[in-house]
């Protein structure tokens, strides 16, 4: 498939790179195509940034059925842009695709129109350190139609957004909280997926906390809420007797891009690094008994987020001292120095982009 290419004749002025901030500027264009049961995947374009217009009975509007990615491009010193595992997310999103009775997409060509965009779109990759391009591909439902069913008409769209450094002033510790009122995703639903809904359902969950002074959930598992799952919209990881431990992948976890790199670089160095069902109850133990020495998040939009607080029904547990612990600090520096093209990529993780 050609993509045709329609340029803006007013491109918008870039924001001030101090201040970037998350996912509030967008850029000049965007990748659209659009999907019908006849021509399948057709109209590949990159035209100017614009308002979709919807008809108010869109399915996607009434039912949720869309779907979304998140990943970033670098600008490395050298100044060349790169992605970070690209294809994993377009994996993950024919995987939700699939789940919510969407239609596959070409993930090639997919990554081919990533980069054709991004190539347009170059000079909105930011250099000041720490800052990237947030890319955001989604697919919606757009059938105009109030049945319950699967619609027969998609778009695929791909917006980018400048974003600024997460840890412009260090590396902070976060406070998280488990809630045993609200569950985020249960055993055969879709938390294993990036639908829509997922966020919807947990923000007043994440509206209580943030009440309460904490910055996110740590959410129990839906059936026996027992059984620690993520964090916000990361993944969890704790450091127990020098070993990694992360949930194991149970149905309703999101398989995190940056969940995967964190085992794999833990492997990779010979750090014990383990997927398994873990309980709350295990960790307040470890950390009465002072073998939890860290506890971490992992996820794109920050890399890792050191957590110095848990709090647990009325037990607060304290951890690091407020200090980030040497694990997370190995993994956070090991990564951003990939992706910003700082030391060689001898896993193979990044996707040159040529301007
Ligand atoms: C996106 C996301 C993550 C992290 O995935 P990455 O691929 O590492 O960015 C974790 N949990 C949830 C719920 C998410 O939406």
């Amino acid at each position: 498939m050609q993509i045709s290419v329609q340029k803006t004749s007013q491109l918008k002025p870039k924001p001030d790179q101090g201040k970037l901030g998350f996912g509030t500027n967008f850029t000049d264009h965007m990748f659209n195509m659009d999907y019908n049961p006849d021509q399948g995947w057709h109209n590949p374009r990159i035209e100017p940034y614009a308002p979709l217009s919807l008809d108010p009975a869109t399915m996607v509007l009434h039912y949720g059925q869309g779907i979304f990615e998140g990943m970033k491009a670098y600008r490395t010193e050298q100044d060349n842009l790169q992605l970070f595992r690209p294809m994993e997310n377009f994996r993950r999103m024919n995987y939700s695709a699939q789940k919510l009775c969407m239609p596959q997409i070409d993930e090639a060509f997919a990554l081919k129109a990533l980069k054709q965009l991004l190539a347009v779109e170059k000079d909105w990759v930011p250099q000041e350190p720490g800052t990237s391009l947030y890319i955001r591909p989604t697919m919606i439902a757009t059938d105009p139609f109030l049945g319950v069913k699967a619609s027969q008409t998609y778009r695929f769209f791909i917006i980018l957004s400048p974003v600024g450094a997460y840890y412009a002033e260090g590396f902070n510790p976060i406070k998280i909280m488990v809630t045993r009122d609200h569950v985020r995703a249960v055993r055969g639903g879709v938390g294993d997926t990036k639908t829509l809904g997922n966020y919807a359902a947990s923000l007043l969950a994440g509206e209580k906390a943030h009440t309460a002074g904490y910055t996110q959930v740590l959410w129990l598992d839906g059936v026996e809420q027992q059984y620690v799952e993520e964090v916000g919209a990361m993944n969890i990881f704790f450091v127990i007797d020098n070993e990694v431990i992360t949930p194991a992948l149970s149905g309703s976890i999101l398989p995190g891009i940056t969940r995967k790199s964190v085992l794999q670089l833990a492997e990779h160095w010979g750090i014990k690094a383990i997927e398994r069902k873990i309980k709350i109850d295990e960790i307040v133990q470890a950390h009465q008994s002072g073998q939890l020495t860290e506890i971490f998040g992992a996820g794109t939009a920050a890399v890792i987020s050191p957590v110095g607080e848990l709090k647990y029904e009325d037990k607060i547990l304290k951890i690091g001292e407020g200090k980030v612990g040497p694990v997370s600090q190995k993994l956070f520096d090991a990564i951003i120095n990939i992706q910003y093209g700082r030391s060689e990529d001898t896993l193979n993780w990044i996707e040159q982009v040529h301007g």
